[in-house]
């Protein structure tokens, strides 16, 4: 008896202190806490290939492992290999499965340049909502459509993982079923301009339609609807006839600078952001709408 009091003691402290299932997933210290540690001096700003890009690596693979997301690429790992003009990197892939096989994907990308270039903004912004994003997805019912989350390696050096993972996509990932990408990239600057662009989102297409929508319960949002953008991880996507929404906030001081830093994020408003892509991904992941037909006849939008 003392023996299974204490075997529950131990298995109730392990819930209590799992950082998975407790907490809000779009926490602002929380947000914070994974921003920081992507965007420290010691991982360099991340550039493929070196000790930064596997340190990176590493927390993401932690928190998707931590989140219990289904490994997504063909060896049973997270981990999809590729070469970033001969450095080897690998995009993340994990998911989350649904009833069906249709698809919704979620990208990030984890890299930026490196070298004193610290890439809070560009990308960890991006990487950290994602994060938030599976996190609140694992705590939800099981979604209708399985929904993909994947951080992508080598954008900097020209949409290398992006275009990598379309070109060679996993078993568990296949284009055909795919009916969404969501992109984050730059979600951490609201501030500069006091905007939030979503590509992509045309009326013509379930995410333009659903935006439209879940827009009025972001007052302190203002969001771009529509409007290509050709820069990004959406492209590749977007050559797939896949439609996109692609998460972008300018950043008129610290583009590709040094000073794009940790301090110079608006965590109230990624918080906001990231609340607001998870309500996209999952009214896509749920609709009840023929995503698959309206691809066919819209594919990545206009
Ligand atoms: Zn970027």
């Amino acid at each position: 008896m003392l023996r299974v009091l204490a075997a529950l003691a131990l298995l109730t402290t392990a819930a209590a202190a799992d950082p998975c299932t407790e907490g809000k997933p779009f926490d602002e210290a929380a947000l914070r806490a994974r921003l920081t540690a992507l965007a420290s001096p010691e991982l360099d700003g991340r550039a493929p290939g070196t000790a930064g890009d596997l340190a990176a690596r590493a927390l993401i693979t932690e928190r998707f492992t931590c989140l219990g997301l289904t490994p997504g690429a063909d060896d049973g790992t997270y981990a999809q290999a590729f070469d970033a003009e001969g450095q080897p990197t690998a995009n993340l892939v994990g998911l989350v499965a649904g009833e069906t096989d249709e698809l919704v994907v979620v990208g990030a990308h984890h890299d930026h340049v490196g070298d004193k270039h610290l890439g809070a903004n560009d990308n960890a912004s991006g990487v950290v909502a994602l994060l938030a994003i599976a996190q609140a997805v694992v705590q939800q019912p099981k979604p209708k459509r399985t929904i993909v989350f994947v951080t992508f390696g080598g954008e900097e050096l020209g949409l290398l993982g992006s275009s990598h993972l379309v070109a060679h996509p996993p078993r568990r990932v296949d284009l055909a079923k795919v009916v969404a990408f969501v992109n984050l990239d730059m979600v951490g600057s609201y501030s500069s301009t006091r905007a939030v662009y979503a590509f992509g989102s045309f009326p013509t297409t379930a995410a333009g339609k659903l935006l439209d929508r879940l827009d009025d319960a972001y007052p302190k949002l203002r969001v771009g609807l529509g409007g290509h953008s050709v820069r990004g991880d959406q492209v590749p996507f977007c050559k797939a006839k896949i439609p996109y929404v692609f998460f972008w906030t300018p950043d008129a001081r610290c583009y590709h600078e040094t000073c794009d830093t940790v301090g110079k994020i608006d965590f109230p408003h990624l918080a906001m952001i990231a609340s607001l892509a998870r309500d996209l991904v999952r009214g896509l992941a749920d609709s009840k709408l023929d995503l698959g037909a309206m691809r066919g006849k819209t594919g990545c939008g206009k």
